[in-house]
């Protein structure tokens, strides 16, 4: 099997490289992130005037086209230096914009993938509940109710990432509570954030603090019919085909991260210098490194397996999750051996290794948790559903 990229490809993550080394580089990604007040805006403004917001959006809605592997390329490179403020560009053209060319009317896909393309319009994804986000059906208390021209909609939403920056809210909502199956009598409202009706509080947390993940109160917020995306009442089934590329996106985000992490320790390991000698020099530091290659290469060649079956239209969803899995733990793995041989400089504020690990941390629990991912892988050979 050949998983290389084709000249094109390349040559676009050569484009991205160039791009991410002189306008996102390591130092003010760290800068940006430490800050939990503000929105990485400085970031959103480089990545719009760069076009970048188009990546993945169809040609004929205003953006430049691509499928989940242009995207996956982009995201790898990308995530290198930004980690989790990757998410500036991935909440918008990733989350946002493929529910809504997957779902969205011609009208809608005319008012709002043209602006998310340009940069002109920020998205942030509100399903979580404060009581529960793996069980995310059970937990959804947020309803809405049919009204003259709209919905009614209240409810309480949790860790809403970028939800003060927002233009528009994707909210998950049950509209109907007289169903059978909880995956039924969902809807999906795409919320003007200017509506009456919302609160957002920041939620100080452990990595992407710049990202501003909130909780949100929905208190009688009037959403008009032309913003509710997709059938009323089927959001879920609107939901599943996007599940997929998720998976994929966040594979690239922690290799991305890997091949951060990876360099950094290089770099550091044939500077440094203890009992006369280059860190490099001694064998468990050698051993270290090596894991970690050995990481990124396997988190690799999953990450393009998957991609390839996805863009060829095959059915990937165990092994979809086998890569969200195995991605964030080598992500993870790699920048806690990555500390270690930084040393004291690797728990540091000043370097970047604390900060991919505090941002990818959070990957093993989200967007499914890695517990939740081994139910389903243990469920496709035919062991009997655990919960
Ligand atoms: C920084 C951050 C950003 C986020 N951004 C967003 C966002 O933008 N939008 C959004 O909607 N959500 C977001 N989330 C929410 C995220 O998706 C949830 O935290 C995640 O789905 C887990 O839900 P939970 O935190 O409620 O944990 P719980 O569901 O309470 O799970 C707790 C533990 O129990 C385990 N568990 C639960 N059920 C089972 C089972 N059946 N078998 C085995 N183990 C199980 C879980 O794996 C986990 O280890 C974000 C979360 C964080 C922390």
């Amino acid at each position: 099997m050949d998983f290389s990229l084709n000249e094109e490809q390349l040559a676009f993550r050569d484009i991205v490289r160039r791009w991410v080394n002189a306008e996102a580089p390591k130092d003010w990604m760290r800068q940006l992130e430490a800050d939990e007040e503000n929105y990485p805006y400085p970031l959103w403004d480089k990545l719009k005037e760069q076009g970048f917001f188009g990546i993945g959006i169809p040609e004929e809605w205003g953006g430049l086209g691509g499928d989940v592997v242009t995207q996956m390329i982009f995201a790898r490179e990308f995530a290198r230096t930004a980690g989790g403020l990757l998410w500036t560009w991935g909440l918008t053209s990733f989350g946002g914009a493929k529910t809504i060319t997957a779902v969205g009317t011609e009208e809608q896909k005319q008012r709002w993938l043209p602006a998310m393309a340009a940069g002109d319009l920020r998205v942030a994804l509100s399903m979580t509940e404060p009581d529960g986000g793996t069980d995310v059906l059970g937990a959804m208390k947020t309803h809405a109710e049919k009204v003259d021209g709209g919905w009614n909609l209240n409810g309480a939403k949790m860790w809403t990432t970028g939800a003060k920056a927002a233009d528009r809210l994707l909210v998950l909502a049950r509209t109907d509570k007289n169903v059978e199956k909880k995956h039924h009598g969902l809807t999906m409202f795409f919320v003007d954030n200017k509506t009456p009706g919302i609160t957002s509080s920041l939620l100080p947390k452990l990595g992407m603090r710049a990202m501003g993940s909130c909780s949100v109160t929905y208190d009688d917020v009037f959403v008009p019919d032309e913003d509710v995306l997709g059938e009323p009442g089927q959001a879920w089934y609107a939901m599943l085909p996007t599940l997929n590329n998720e998976r994929i996106m966040v594979g690239a985000q922690c290799l991305g991260a890997i091949d951060g992490v990876l360099e950094d320790a290089l770099a550091y390991a044939m500077q440094r210098k203890a009992f006369g000698k280059f860190i490099g020099q001694f064998q468990i530091i050698q051993h270290y490194i090596a894991d970690i290659a050995t990481w990124q290469q396997t988190t690799e060649l999953l990450l393009y397996y998957v991609a390839q079956l996805q863009s060829e239209g095959k059915k990937c969803g165990v092994e979809a999750n086998m890569l969200k899995m195995v991605a964030t733990e080598n992500a993870v793995k790699a920048a806690d051996l990555g500390i270690q041989i930084l040393g004291g400089m690797g728990y540091s504020a000043e370097t970047d290794m604390q900060r991919y690990w505090r941002d990818h941390r959070i990957l093993r629990m989200t967007p499914i948790s890695n517990e939740m991912v081994r139910n389903t892988i243990a469920e496709s050979l035919g062991l009997p559903r655990s919960f």
